[in-house]
């Protein structure tokens, strides 16, 4: 199968590393109970701008470089890619390919297939010029695992057969709560759970 696998708070445990990154940076104490956003971009920002100045910061800094993986994934990953192509598909701009790479390389070695961004309008950063739907029917993608909701809804809606898990860590990420789910989308907390999912579909398809 090809499986599609989401960074930023899926194997990276970047909302709270940015939140240490940003209360430090501003000195004060947000928490992350007060933020229903992946980035925690609600907690210190209200222009994107400025919040993408931050966020740049950050992909630079030693915070992000020495961010641990999470639990779990290393070991999963490591097993799934015995039998299964793996992608790595970030809304993260290609522009920050090099840093996004060398944390990739230090932590997971040459275990995906591939690495995809997403390409930004330079006028504007909001506006992709494709999206993680338009990548996973393009790669016919099988199995995505991913945290953000609208991102699983893009999905979902380009492609139908694709089998979805979103991912809600120990059930704390604040801004996947909404419900329903889309169809063919089924919740998970752990990379354990990812792990049994895996191999019930390995069982159906052989
Ligand atoms: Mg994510």
């Amino acid at each position: 199968m090809k499986i599609g696998i989401d960074i930023d708070n899926t194997i990276a445990p970047t909302f709270n590393t940015i939140i240490n990154f940003m209360n430090k940076k501003y000195t004060v104490k947000k928490k992350r109970s007060h933020s229903k956003d992946p980035s925690a971009f609600d907690l210190y920002h209200t222009d994107f701008n400025l919040f993408y100045k931050d966020w740049v910061e950050f992909l630079n800094s030693d915070k992000h470089h020495d961010m641990k993986p999470i639990n779990g994934s290393v070991r999963v990953i490591k097993k799934l890619n015995k039998k299964h192509q793996i992608y790595i598909i970030t809304a993260r701009n290609s522009k920050h390919r090099k840093n996004t790479v060398l944390w990739i390389e230090k932590n997971y070695k040459e275990k995906f297939e591939e690495i995809h961004f997403i390409d930004y309008n330079h006028e504007d950063y909001t506006k992709p010029f494709f999206t993680k739907g338009d990548i996973v029917k393009r790669l016919g993608i099988d199995v995505v695992i991913e945290d953000n909701l609208n991102e699983i809804r893009d999905i979902a809606k380009k492609n139908p057969k694709t089998k979805l898990f979103l991912f809600d860590k120990n059930n704390q990420y604040t801004w996947n709560k909404e419900r329903p789910l889309p169809k063919n989308t089924m919740k998970i907390e752990s990379w354990k759970d990812f792990e049994r999912e895996m191999e019930k579909l390995e069982h159906k398809t052989i």
